[in-house]
C-alpha cells in the first residue's frame, strides 16, 4: 500500500459501483450499532432521500464492558440487507471482530439476494489483531476499512494495513478516529484529522475520518455549529476521502454511543457543509 519511487499504481479501487480513492469523497452515515428494524429503515430511507448510496451499519460491536450491548450479530443481517436493497444503498460499512463473521455476512448477503455489498471494518481494538487481519485480507470478496490504532504509531498502524495487502487484499481504506491521550482532552479522543495529508503522501490508500468518534458528543461549539460538523470540515478541507459518522432516529434511544449520534434531521445541513469544505479543499 505504501508508494514506491516510479510506482503508478491507481490511488482507487471501485466496489460495486462506487469508486473510492484519493481523489473521491464517500460518506458512510447510519447506525453506530443496529437495534430495531425500523430504526434502520428511517435512517436508510433518510439516506436515500438525500441521494446516497452508502451506510453505516454495526451489527458486531467490540465493548469495553463486557456488560455491554455486544450488537445483534449475525441475526440482523438479513433484515438490513433486505432495507439496503429496498433503499438502493450499494456499499455497508460493518465492523468484523472475528472471522467467524466473514461467514456470516456472505451467507445472508447471499440469501437475501440484493445487489448491496459490504465494506468490512477492522476497528481501533483489531488494528493489530494480526491473525484476522491475515485473514481478512486472503479474501477478495470485500474492501476494508481498517482503523488507526488509537495507543500506537502511525507507522505501526500502516504497516497493520500492509497485512491485508501483503495477503492479497489492495482495496484497503485507513480511518483516522482519534487517538487516546492522557492530557485530559475535552474530546472523547484527540483529533488526528491533520494526518490526512501525511497518510495521503505516504501510501496510496483512500483516507476516511470518523469525527464521531474522535469528538464523542453531540454538542455545539459558541457559533452554534456541531463539534461533530467542525472537525469533519477540517478534515475534508485537509483531504479526507470518506466520512464514518454516526446518525441515530432517537438517540437517547440508542444501545452504543447515543450522546455522540447525529439527528436524522441535521443530516442535509451535515452533507451541505461537506459539499461546500471539498469545494474549499
Ligand atoms: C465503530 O466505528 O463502531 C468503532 C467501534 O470505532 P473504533 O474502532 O474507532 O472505536
Amino acid at each position: 500500500l505504501g508508494r514506491h519511487r516510479n510506482d503508478d499504481r491507481p490511488t482507487h479501487f471501485d466496489y460495486n459501483g462506487v469508486r473510492f480513492g484519493q481523489d473521491t469523497l464517500n460518506v458512510f452515515a447510519g447506525l453506530c450499532a443496529v437495534d430495531t428494524i425500523e430504526h434502520v429503515e428511517m435512517m436508510m430511507k433518510a439516506l436515500r432521500d438525500q441521494g446516497q448510496v452508502c451506510a453505516r451499519m454495526g451489527a458486531y460491536k467490540p465493548r469495553t464492558s463486557p456488560y455491554a450491548f455486544q450488537g445483534h450479530g449475525k441475526n440482523c443481517l438479513p433484515y438490513v440487507f433486505e432495507l439496503a436493497g429496498k433503499y438502493d444503498l450499494k456499499v455497508i460499512a460493518m465492523e468484523i471482530t472475528h472471522e467467524s463473521h466473514l461467514e456470516e455476512i456472505s451467507k445472508a448477503l447471499y440469501q437475501t439476494g440484493n445487489p448491496t455489498g459490504v465494506m468490512l471494518q477492522i476497528g481501533t481494538r483489531n488494528t493489530q489483531n494480526f491473525e484476522l487481519l491475515k485473514i481478512v485480507g486472503r479474501q477478495q470478496n470485500y474492501p476494508v476499512l481498517i482503523k488507526r490504532g488509537f495507543g500506537i504509531t502511525l507507522d505501526e498502524s500502516l504497516n497493520a494495513a500492509e497485512y491485508l495487502a501483503s495477503e492479497g487484499n489492495r482495496k484497503v481504506i485507513f480511518g483516522l478516529r482519534g487517538m487516546k491521550t492522557n492530557m485530559a482532552d475535552p474530546h472523547r479522543n484527540f483529533v488526528d484529522f491533520a494526518h490526512v495529508p501525511v497518510v495521503k503522501r505516504l501510501t496510496r490508500m483512500p483516507v476516511c475520518i470518523d469525527p464521531s468518534h474522535s469528538v464523542g458528543a453531540r454538542t455545539h461549539s459558541p457559533d452554534g455549529i456541531l463539534d461533530i460538523m467542525h472537525v469533519t470540515a477540517q478534515g475534508v478541507i485537509a483531504g479526507a476521502n470518506m466520512i464514518l459518522v454516526d446518525f441515530h432516529p432517537v438517540p437517547n434511544k440508542a444501545l452504543v454511543d447515543g450522546p455522540q449520534a447525529l439527528l436524522i434531521r441535521e443530516l442535509p445541513q451535515f452533507l451541505e457543509d461537506i459539499r461546500i469544505a471539498r469545494e474549499a479543499y
